[in-house]
């Protein structure tokens, strides 16, 4: 048969088992004999002495290979043992739980750095991706939408805005609501022309109410002041103008109303302001008249309402006083002074004018 015989001297053996990997420079490789004894070693003070720790831990001998933990003084090893049963040797590889551990934490701590890193700048990237596109575009539209509705004039911002969808969407909300409010404007103009209409105006007859015809006497008397250009003020009472709602009812009264005011409009002229003062009583306001010629418009009023045929065939008659503004004077004094005129025309005889 023959024999294949291998022989290597010992320092050879020692010296392989010496060699130290790389990535565990503490491992440490040795081989003990059946009972334990350190057969081989680096460390030659340990050979030929009982190593109890790592044998007393081994698994038992009817395992030939595997991995084992041991402790020796502090440190905890884990090991790895053959058995080389022809031999009776045991080659054991230990190493320090802790030089085991070590690496193993090293590569989780610098992975987990690395994914933080990358969570980071990729945090970044979207925010600031975020924040160019969605985020400042809507903040943007949103002060756009308050500058508009608080009635700001601002520069369109369709410069500021980002080439995308968000941009595109908040173009059109400003436009929809520069749109819209441009809307209400025109529907709150329109209805504050008729607040202002109706508050100036009296229901029945259009003509100006007494609040308006309160105003033009006050700016008259303003213009007096200012450059004194005389005006004269009428006060038209209808006489026995209840005898007309007594007799042909209500409605025709207010017909008549409104026929003395056609009639009296087409007589005066349009820088005259005609109101009603209240009731059957009107005011005339001639600016720029003297009492002499305002005298004479009275009494042509006076006489086209006598000649005048209202509804139902209804005549009528004015009595008329007529006041010049006075230098110094107030509202209150004119009013005052008109009134006792047409009541001294109502003395008189109704249907005429008192100056
Ligand atoms: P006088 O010659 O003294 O002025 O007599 P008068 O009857 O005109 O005087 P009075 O003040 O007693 O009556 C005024 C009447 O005017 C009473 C009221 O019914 C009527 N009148 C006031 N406003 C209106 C109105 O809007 N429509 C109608 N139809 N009548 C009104
Ligand atoms: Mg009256
Ligand atoms: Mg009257």
């Amino acid at each position: 048969m023959g024999v294949l015989a291998i022989d290597a001297s010992m320092d050879t053996v020692v010296q392989a088992l010496s060699d130290r990997d790389d990535a565990y420079p503490t491992a440490y490789n040795y081989v003990l004999d059946n009972q334990g004894i350190v057969l081989i070693h680096n460390d030659p003070t340990l050979v030929g002495t009982f190593h109890e720790n790592a044998f007393q831990s081994l698994p038992p001998a009817e395992i030939s290979g595997g991995n084992f933990n041991y402790r020796a003084s502090d440190t905890h090893s884990i090991a790895h043992f053959s058995r080389l049963d022809d031999l009776g040797w045991i080659v054991i590889t230990g190493v320090p739980r802790a030089d085991i551990l070590r690496p193993i934490m090293v590569t989780i701590l610098s992975s987990l750095g690395i994914i933080i890193a990358a969570s980071l700048i990729a945090t970044w990237l979207v925010s600031f991706l975020l924040s160019r596109n969605i985020i400042n575009p809507l903040i943007h539209l949103q002060k756009r939408v308050q500058e508009i509705a608080h009635g700001r004039k601002a520069p369109m911002s369709s410069e500021f805005l980002p080439n995308n969808e968000i941009g595109t969407i908040a173009e059109a909300i400003e436009n929809l609501t520069e749109d819209a409010l441009f809307q209400k404007n025109i529907e709150l103009q329109t209805k504050n022309s008729l607040l202002d209409s109706l508050s100036k105006t009296d229901q029945l007859t259009g003509i100006a109410n007494r609040r308006m015809t309160q105003q033009v006497i006050e700016q008259e008397i303003d213009r007096f002041n200012r450059y004194k250009k005389p005006f004269c003020l009428f006060l038209f009472d209808i006489d026995h103008f209840k005898a007309v709602n007594d007799n042909h009812g209500h409605e025709v009264g207010d017909q008549v109303l409104m026929g003395l005011v056609g009639l009296v409009q087409s007589v005066i002229r349009r820088t005259e302001t005609f109101g009603r003062w209240g009731g059957e009583e009107f005011i005339l306001v001639c600016p720029e008249t003297s009492l002499p010629t305002a005298q004479t418009i009275a009494e042509k009023i006076c006489t086209a309402v006598r000649e005048y045929e209202f509804a139902q065939g209804l005549r009528i008659t004015l009595s008329i006083g007529v006041s010049e503004f006075q230098s110094g004077a107030a509202l209150q004094e004119i009013l005052v002074e008109v009134d006792r005129k047409m009541y001294l025309a109502k003395q008189k005889g109704r249907d005429r004018v008192e100056a």
